[in-house]
């Protein structure tokens, strides 16, 4: 039901009086960008003035941009590490906020081969959950009817680890998913999932997805949008699907939880809803019996209108075989967020992935931003802080990469993505993501850069000496043709004596070593989750990478300063360097993960 014209937002008309609330609160930020973040930094600045951190800058009290931008320096994670560390190992004095620290958030960045670790303070909880809220609003401007039914989200928690001093460590979304604002949400007719809660809330990933998997098809007629946060979660969910349909089918046909499902609390919960119903069994079948998974998604659930997944930055690999599973549904993107501070979101969700833009919220830290031009790199020294703009500075199509300031303590905190101004609502710039600055290899949460690429092809090379065999060039690929997608690795190696080179095996445990020198989201995504595959190592022939260098040359690469790619993704390179393969070669094991991490 549409409501009142008077209380009609220049977004659209909302569909109830809590969505007109929600679009006018859109409105009053985005028309009053500046003065806002003019705001917010006054207010972090106040609240967090007596904080070891900012007493060192002497701002002497000082909350106006002119004085914080002369005096702060702008940061990277490396910086902020021996303040985590304190705070980690128990120092409880006001170092980054003067409220005290409830958690650390885990981000999926890396540090010294661990996730970062970002502070976070309770109310943060509040401004986050107040993002969230306005994601419906938004979303029912294109989408009428979503109150008729239900959304089949598959939403994961992942295990924790405590610091020395007892704080738990665990990534933004298992925080909130455990939160009460969460778990003790108030109805919302807009926003009812398949899954309950405590489906979601099960730390064994086979187990959540089972369970989340099965109510969602016991609903199927009622789901009118599928989705996970990322469009990596999604297309496994259906994977899972094509492995466990016979299972899911028994039980469907029996009323009975198949006995894998262990955990007390989903059982409790999914016998409440299963009932023998052997004609929803025999659809499952006929359905996926054939192996056929073309628009598999709208075959099962019929009413879904849209799927609501990120496909934006290093998650559009995935819209090819999304579009495949749902004969190319719309792709939502409704939202831009990170563990540091969650960002904003997408104003006109039905739009193509390319034409995703996420307009910033400026309600939810302060926002700087770093010219990015590639050509004409700005240097950030310590001393001598630049010139960074702010969101009201900000021009069309213009690149930039991201700083932020929070309430929970991130001083000019550089994030490192990268993001491209494609318009404007009222005065708030809307951005396309671009990228995050030097990631090379991602197939869900994992970020590996060149570092780590180098530091595991070394660890690799080391089971190679024996056969007086090295790297002599090497580049790799995400594979997301597989599912779940892998890491392939191109070698070019050097034989002293071609007739004693390394073997099969010793290849294989090659795969092996680099996983096991790659970083802990990576191995957790691979141990825990399954959503990364047996990292390949395909062996080509000698003379690849030199052909590899001619033919960036014969497009107009300059000999002088040519550098192997690490990382390919251009289909012409691809095809060379899989005509010249010899050997390929897969892990023939997990790697080592806990849940336990160093501090
Ligand atoms: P994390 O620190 O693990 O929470 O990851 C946050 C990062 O994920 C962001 O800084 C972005 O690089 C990426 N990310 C988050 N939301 C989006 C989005 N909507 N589109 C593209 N990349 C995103």
């Amino acid at each position: 039901m549409a409501v009142d014209s008077t209380t009609s937002s220049p977004l659209g008309p909302p569909a109830c009086e809590k969505d007109a609330k929600a679009l006018q609160f859109i409105e009053d930020m985005t028309k009053n960008c500046d003065p806002v973040q003019e705001n917010v930094l006054s207010e972090i600045l106040s609240q967090n003035a007596a904080t070891e951190y900012l007493q060192q800058w002497n701002l002497d009290g000082a909350t106006d941009r002119k004085t914080f931008k002369s005096k702060v320096p702008v940061i990277s994670y490396d910086d902020l590490l021996p303040y985590v560390n304190r705070i980690a190992n128990g120092d409880r004095s006001p170092i980054l906020s003067s409220h005290p620290i409830s958690e650390f958030l885990t981000s999926s960045g890396t540090s010294a081969g661990e996730r970062k670790l970002m502070p976070t303070i309770a109310a943060e909880m509040d401004r986050r959950q107040k993002l969230y809220s306005l994601l419906m609003p938004v979303m029912n401007l294109y989408v009428p009817g979503l109150d008729k039914g239900k959304g089949l989200y598959f939403l994961f928690i992942k295990a924790e680890a405590k610091t020395p001093s007892g704080l738990v460590a665990r990534p933004v979304l298992t925080s909130y998913y455990k939160s009460q604002q969460f778990k003790t949400r108030p109805f919302d007719p807009y926003n009812v999932y398949t899954s309950p809660n405590e489906t979601i809330l099960c730390v064994d990933a086979f187990q959540s997805m089972y369970s989340q998997m099965l109510c969602g098809l016991l609903f199927r007629e009622e789901v009118l949008r599928c989705g996970a946060v990322f469009a990596s979660g999604l297309v496994r969910a259906i994977k899972f699907l094509q492995l466990n349909w016979q299972q899911l089918a028994m039980d469907v046909e029996s009323g009975n939880l198949s006995n894998k499902i262990t955990d007390s609390s989903i059982r409790e919960c999914v016998s409440k809803i299963l009932k023998p119903n052997p004609e929803l069994a025999q659809f499952i079948r006929e359905e996926c019996c054939d192996g056929n998974w073309e628009g598999i998604i709208t075959r099962i659930w019929p009413n879904t209108k849209y799927l609501d997944v990120i496909v934006t930055g290093a998650m559009a690999q995935y819209i090819p075989i999304l579009d495949y599973y749902s004969g190319n549904l719309p792709k939502t993107c409704t939202m831009y967020a990170s563990s540091e501070c969650y960002f904003g979101l997408n104003l006109t969700p039905m739009v193509k992935p390319s034409e995703v833009c996420y307009t910033i919220m400026p309600n939810m830290g302060y926002f700087e931003f770093i010219p990015h031009d590639p050509e004409n790199p700005v240097t950030i020294s310590r001393d001598s802080p630049p010139q960074l703009l702010d969101l009201a500075d900000l021009e069309l199509g213009k690149e930039y990469e991201l700083v932020i300031s929070t309430y929970s303590g991130l001083c000019r905190y550089r994030v490192g993505d990268i993001l491209q101004v494609k318009g404007f609502h009222n005065s708030a710039p809307q951005f396309k993501f671009i990228r995050r600055k030097n990631v090379l290899l991602s197939i869900d949460a994992d970020k590996t850069d060149e570092t780590e690429l180098q530091a595991a092809i070394d660890n690799a090379s080391v089971l190679l000496k024996e056969f007086n065999t090295t790297v002599v060039e090497y580049t790799s690929y995400g594979d997301t043709k597989t599912i779940p997608g892998h890491y392939v690795i191109y070698w070019e190696l050097l034989m002293k004596d071609p007739a004693n080179g390394p073997p099969e095996n010793v290849l294989a445990q090659c795969c092996l070593a680099m996983e096991e020198a790659l970083n802990s989201v990576y191995r957790q995504s691979r141990v825990a989750d399954n959503s990364i595959g047996p990292l390949e190592i395909r062996v080509v022939k000698n003379g690849t990478f030199e052909e590899l260098m001619d033919y960036a040359i014969s497009r107009g690469a300059s000999i002088n300063q040519y550098k192997v790619p690490r990382c390919v993704t251009f289909t012409p390179i691809m095809e060379l360097l899989d005509s010249r393969v010899v050997s390929a070669h897969f892990s023939p094991a997990a790697p080592h993960w806990t849940s336990e991490r160093r501090f």
